[in-house]
């Protein structure tokens, strides 16, 4: 068997110029673009390339972003102060903190000084509660957890009933993935560095979201046949035969997985792209909520 193969680009780039058309909607009715904050602090330079990545898009999009980029010596009050000036700007509508910030720094203090109405990221306590709560429905999810709900629907699999098992359990990815796929009527094993046998637990999945930062961890003999597997994953590993000297893999072994599984995303260009595309979206969606304030 061959997986179908997941093209997270082709669905991001379908629904980034969806975005974009309700973006000029939007100007179009209300007078002003939807405004996207992004709050950088210190110069890390993965960081540094998530963000300009983040602007990129929203100028694609026809959304309006203004970067805040703050020194890595910057303090508590300094970043609570620029969180409080996107809060109080009419102009933006979505406020986005790069993480992880430098260690004078409490994110936790900070992720809550966002206002829940321009929590794009879906980071702020009270909306990861109304993810984790029965009955509750948050304003915004994490993009990256949302990107992979996006990517199982579109090979057509409902979660319910089906045995879903995360790899991590962070908070940006694998917590709120797992909680997701429960508020989705799946049955969720959550796997982490204390788990005694992973392996065990991969092979009883229908679906896998790996999300761990370990190259090519997930064996393809762990696979069940016709799974289908989410590859968060982002790992630099080295390669001669690449003229970088370097390539990007996921935390599953994509080669062999995809002789075993239903569907399988590929990396790069899998996961990443929808990233983006629900930040983007989370942004419209919190411009068009506050214009209908
Ligand atoms: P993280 O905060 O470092 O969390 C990693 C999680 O994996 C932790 O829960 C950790 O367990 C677990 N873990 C680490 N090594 C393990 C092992 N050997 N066996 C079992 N569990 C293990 O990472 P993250 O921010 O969630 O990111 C995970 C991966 O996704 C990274 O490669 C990152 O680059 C990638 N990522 C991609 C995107 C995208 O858009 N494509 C977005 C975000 C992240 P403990 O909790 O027990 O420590």
């Amino acid at each position: 068997m061959t997986a179908t193969i997941i093209d997270g680009r082709q669905v991001a780039s379908k629904m980034q110029a969806e975005i974009a058309e309700q973006a000029a909607a939007f100007e179009q009715k209300n007078g002003y673009l939807p405004g996207l904050g992004v709050i950088l602090v210190g110069e890390d330079p993965a960081s540094q390339m998530y963000v300009r990545m983040k602007r990129r898009a929203c100028k694609r999009a026809g959304i309006h972003s203004v970067a805040v980029d703050l020194p890595a010596t910057a303090t508590q009050d300094e970043v609570l102060q620029a969180v409080q000036q996107l809060n109080d700007d009419p102009k933006i509508h979505g406020i986005l903190v790069q993480l992880p910030m430098p260690d004078q720094i409490d994110e936790e203090t900070v992720l809550s000084a966002v206002s829940l109405d321009k929590d794009v990221d879906g980071f702020h306590p009270v909306n990861i509660g109304a993810l984790a709560m029965k009955g509750r429905t948050p304003t915004f999810t994490p993009a990256t957890p949302t990107g992979c709900m996006v990517l199982i629907d579109e090979v057509g699999v409902d979660p319910s009933g089906k045995n879903a098992v995360v790899l991590g359990r962070s908070n940006i990815v694998g917590l709120p993935a797992a909680l997701m796929l429960i508020k989705a009527n799946a049955t969720v094993t959550i796997c982490h560095s204390r788990t005694p046998d992973i392996a065990a637990e991969v092979r009883k999945a229908d679906i896998v979201i790996a999300a761990i930062g370990r190259a090519n961890y997930v064996k393809g003999d762990w696979i069940k046949p016709g799974a289908v597997i989410i590859d968060v994953g982002t790992n630099k590993i080295d390669d001669p035969s690449d003229e970088r000297g370097y390539k990007w893999v996921g935390d599953v072994d994509f080669e062999a997985a995809k002789e075993v599984a239903g569907a399988i995303t590929v990396v790069p260009g899998g996961v990443g792209p929808l990233t983006i595309t629900m930040l983007l979206s989370n942004t419209l969606k919190a411009a068009q909520r506050l214009a209908a304030k």
